[in-house]
């Protein structure tokens, strides 16, 4: 590649993979760099994401049916889109994967990423309804990103809605209470089994909110891990 290309974002954006940003492997942390594995042969990171509710509609629309729909969705559509764009370069993903990507890390260089108090990212624009959805290694030579400079909404809201709904107080005393959380998720009836209602209670970013099916989808996948290890 002789000249550096702009990042393709629409064609990442009509997949609902409508957050991105590109790094230089060797500007970033070596804390970062020693999960990656063998980076020998690329240039890039590109780390993506989706906010809202279009990811999960493209699943939906590309008939997704096994036990992980998204991942599936996402690493077919990253594949079509190097095979009829990026022909010549190579990538390869880390994430989804086995690997200990550091997401929330990559987040907060990309400048997505800020804590709430229900321990999932937050930012002004799209509220809590975003998420990571690959780590791709590529010999690509994308245009550098700058990291996106969004506030933290927490700070300023005084009603914190989210720490009172909370059924289980597991965010009563300033810091989350992961054990209280897990305890009332697992109850019979528990009205958390399938969403977060703290989270749901935020106003941030509302209309992003995501779908019944698609909080089903997402929280499902954690409830069944939390059955797995506390039965
Ligand atoms: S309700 Fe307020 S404190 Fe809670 S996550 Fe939203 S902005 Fe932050
Ligand atoms: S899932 Fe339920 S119990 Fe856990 S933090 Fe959210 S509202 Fe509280």
């Amino acid at each position: 590649m002789s000249e550096r290309q702009v990042f393709p974002a629409a064609l990442f954006d009509q997949a609902g993979l409508n957050r991105q940003h590109v790094f230089a492997i060797d500007a970033l942390p070596e804390a970062i760099r020693s999960t990656l594995g063998d980076t020998e042969n690329f240039r890039q990171l590109i780390l993506l994401g989706h906010g809202g509710k279009r990811l999960w509609a493209c699943v939906q629309a590309a008939g997704m049916v096994g036990e992980h729909p998204i991942d599936d969705y996402v690493v077919q559509t990253v594949a079509q889109i190097f095979a009829e764009h990026f022909a010549d370069q190579k990538y390869r993903i880390v994430y989804p994967g086995d690997g200990p990507v550091g997401l929330q890390q990559l987040g907060k260089l990309a400048g997505w990423h800020h804590p709430s108090p229900f321990m999932v990212g937050i930012d002004d624009e799209w509220g809590s309804w975003f998420a990571y959805r690959a780590v791709i290694l590529a010999d690509t030579d994308f245009l550098p990103f700058y990291a996106v400079d969004r506030s933290n909404p927490c700070p300023s809201c005084s009603e914190r809605p989210c720490i009172s709904v909370c059924p289980a107080a597991a965010l009563a005393n300033g810091e989350f209470a992961l054990d209280k959380c897990i305890a009332y998720r697992r109850q019979d009836g528990s009205a958390c089994q399938y969403t977060c209602l703290a989270r749901s209670a935020c106003p941030v970013g509302s209309e992003h909110h995501y779908s019944e099916a698609q909080l089903r989808h997402a929280y499902g996948i954690s409830l069944r891990m939390i059955r797995q290890l506390y039965g």
